[in-house]
């Protein structure tokens, strides 16, 4: 009998430990060294400019660093899909590349994890009531969004207000797809995956922008499926599309490939949004 009840809490002490286990267990969101600038960024930042959904369970922050002289503001986001991780964690490196090397001219806001929810599931949407169409839980496909609508809609909603708030002059909205956009570009009638290209507004600021910037990131790629390419015309209800549809100014989608490393997508992410801000006037 006592051996009996020895061995049942030994057993109840194991399982114990492994439902402890996976409920400590770290999720995939952010890297150690992005969770530090989390940690550092969060409302008492001096950069914090207010929270998006504030007082809901989709609050998510807006921070803002502003130059001595004033120029372009531009405004990027991190996190659009919560599966494309090289878009949060280069929004949350740029937070602290541009507290540590202050910007002298022009504006930049970082909403550095937009559908934050998606990004604590991993997931590229969240769910959304039976019956709704499950792309209203995808916030690339809410803009210009709606006051009233599903909570995505509500956030496109507001990220919409940002840019006639702030009189934005160029959006930049990260994320990543599962192959190269060129390792299928000769398999015609097949899957064109985007990763690797830098999709952008058609009008005259957004394709000036996309062509320098495809001249100078290819410069540093060896030939091969890593080099980027162009793609215009952003998905429709995109921010990157709105910002064209609705306020004629140049917004891009960047595009790297999850076949790479992460800190490598992460590199090239951040050459992108500094090649562009650079090109918008910011310095
Ligand atoms: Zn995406």
């Amino acid at each position: 009998m006592v051996r009996f009840q020895k061995l049942t809490m030994i057993l109840l002490a194991v399982s114990a430990f492994f439902i402890w286990q996976c409920a400590s267990a770290p999720h995939p969101y952010l890297t150690p060294e992005s969770q530090a600038i989390h940690d550092q960024f969060d409302s008492t930042s001096v950069h914090f400019n207010r929270y998006l959904m504030a007082g809901t369970d989709y609050a998510t922050p807006l921070f803002h660093f502003k130059g001595k002289v004033a120029g372009a503001k531009v405004l990027i986001i991190g996190g659009t899909h919560g599966n494309e991780p090289a878009g949060y964690e280069a929004a949350h490196r740029l937070l602290k590349i541009l507290s540590e090397t202050p910007i002298s001219e022009g504006e930049v806001f970082i909403l550095p994890t937009a559908n934050r929810l998606a990004g604590l599931a991993f997931e590229r949407r969240i769910k959304v009531p039976g019956g709704v169409n499950h792309e209203m839980g995808n916030l690339n496909r809410c803009y210009p969004g709606n006051s009233h609508g599903l909570p995505m809609e509500q956030l496109a909603f507001q990220i919409t207000g940002l840019i006639k708030e702030f009189a934005i002059d160029a959006v930049v909205d990260f994320h990543e797809s599962p192959v190269f956009h060129l390792e299928y570009m000769e398999n015609s009638g097949q899957y064109h995956g985007l990763g690797q290209t830098l999709i952008y507004t058609p009008n005259d600021a957004g394709s000036w922008i996309a062509m320098v910037l495809l001249d100078e990131m290819n410069s540093t790629i060896p030939d091969g499926f890593q080099q980027f390419s162009l793609a215009a015309g952003p998905v429709r209800h995109s921010a990157a599309w709105s910002a064209g549809e609705f306020f004629d100014i140049p917004g891009f989608t960047t595009e790297t490939c999850k076949k790479l490393p992460l800190e490598t997508r992460i590199a090239y992410q951040l050459q992108m949004v500094r090649i562009i801000l650079r090109e918008a006037g910011i310095s």
